[in-house]
């Protein structure tokens, strides 16, 4: 029997939010867009792989020992004096009993994942409730406590010897990941994301480029609020594509958040789930062009949790895996999980109604987008040059 290409890392634990189920951040996502891929058959039992425990000498390469101490003496209701200082106990992160756990878990799937990768188990894996990109060494941020993306470049860079190209199209500035590997020339960070002039976490400039060994290193390219799919996707190819065959990685790590869908409430990009699709897709394309198709793909952000996600995240794991999904959603997953959730679940893949777009606002962000791709990529080229 030939080994499945695709795999999805999943365990039960991972169905909790670290911060309880009042918050914003909801982890049942993962599960819910799991279940819909069972119920089209798209999903295979032997597709789906455990959770291994991650080496806790990982945790201490990435965070700083005392902000790990400071989180899991908070999620274990000790009293923590200087937990601001570590971004705890903030309306983004609140201080909940075992949210340490929770988070830790997470990182352990998403590490997971990064393993079956290296190891060639699998030649993509996906981890549904990772992608917790706002994490830093030693601070807390935007609902993200342990950066699991951050823990899987360092076991793929330092422990497998790989060079890591990872892309972030979450609609928020992947800020934790790109500070974390500010200086690191084996690792190159690319995010393409809603201004910080408009949106948390405020950082992702173009001029922010890296440091040191890692200058060049660092890709940003900011969009303005409205732009539309074929705006997105024309300062995307106009800069991406570039930069990961310039950098020659031996893996992709991809945050797929789905929050640059117009839907969602956090921000204010247009993109439809067919451009989300698409935006997915070119990230696929890439891998195959620049490593064997080798991947390790994480969730992240996207609020608009019953609707755009479920739906964006299963065409992800379609493309993944190589799946067709029917138009018509299957009732039996409606019904189960519209009780469950108490909300009405989406009935068709793709969405009926699009967003009433300002033409000129969507036209003067994709001509602004377009002029700092180039930019950007026309100043980076030199500083992308591989020395082996
Ligand atoms: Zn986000």
């Amino acid at each position: 029997m030939t080994r499945p290409r695709t795999l999805l890392v999943d365990d039960p634990v991972l169905e909790r939010s670290p911060f309880g189920s009042s918050h914003p951040f909801r982890a049942e996502r993962g599960a819910l867009t799991r279940a819909l891929l069972e119920a089209c058959g798209a999903l295979h039992q032997d597709e789906v792989a455990d959770v291994e425990r991650l080496d806790e000498r990982l945790l201490g390469a990435v965070h700083e020992q005392a902000y790990l101490e400071a989180l899991i003496r908070a999620g274990r209701g000790e009293r923590v004096d200087d937990a601001r200082m570590f971004g705890l106990g903030t309306s983004d992160c609140p201080v909940v009993p075992g949210m340490h756990r929770v988070a830790m878990r997470a990182a352990d799937a998403t590490v997971s994942a990064a393993e079956l990768v290296a190891s060639g188990a699998a030649q993509r894996a996906v981890h549904l409730t990772g992608g917790l990109h706002h994490a830093h060494r030693a601070r807390a941020s935007g609902f993200c406590l342990v950066n699991d993306l951050a823990l899987a470049i360092e076991h793929l860079t330092r422990r497998r010897g790989l060079r890591v190209a990872y892309v972030d199209v979450d609609v928020h500035h992947g800020d934790g990941v790109q500070g974390i590997f500010w200086e690191r020339a084996d690792v190159l960070t690319v995010s393409v994301h809603q201004s910080g002039r408009t949106l948390f976490p405020g950082t992702g400039a173009e001029d922010e480029i890296g440091a040191g060994a890692g200058r060049g290193f660092a890709v940003n390219l900011p969009l303005a609020p409205f732009i539309d799919d074929a705006g997105y996707l024309a300062a995307f190819d106009a800069l991406v594509p570039t930069a990961l065959s310039a950098f020659g990685p031996d893996v992709i790590v991809l945050q797929a958040g789905a929050d640059a869908h117009w839907r969602d409430p956090l921000a204010q990009l247009s993109l439809s789930g067919d451009g989300l699709d698409a935006v997915y897709g070119r990230v696929i394309d890439l891998a195959e062009r620049c490593c064997e198709g080798r991947m390790v793909v994480t969730g992240g952000g996207g609020y608009d949790a019953w609707r755009s996600v479920p739906r964006a995240w299963a065409r992800l794991w379609a493309r993944l895996a190589e799946r067709e999904l029917p138009d018509e959603l299957p009732e039996t997953w409606r019904r189960a999980w519209g009780e469950r959730l108490g909300v009405s679940l989406p009935t068709r893949l793709r969405e009926g109604t699009l967003p009433d777009l300002d033409a000129r606002a969507t036209e003067r962000a994709a001509s602004h987008a377009l002029a700092v791709a180039k930019r950007v990529a026309a100043r980076l080229t030199p500083l992308w040059r591989r020395e082996d």
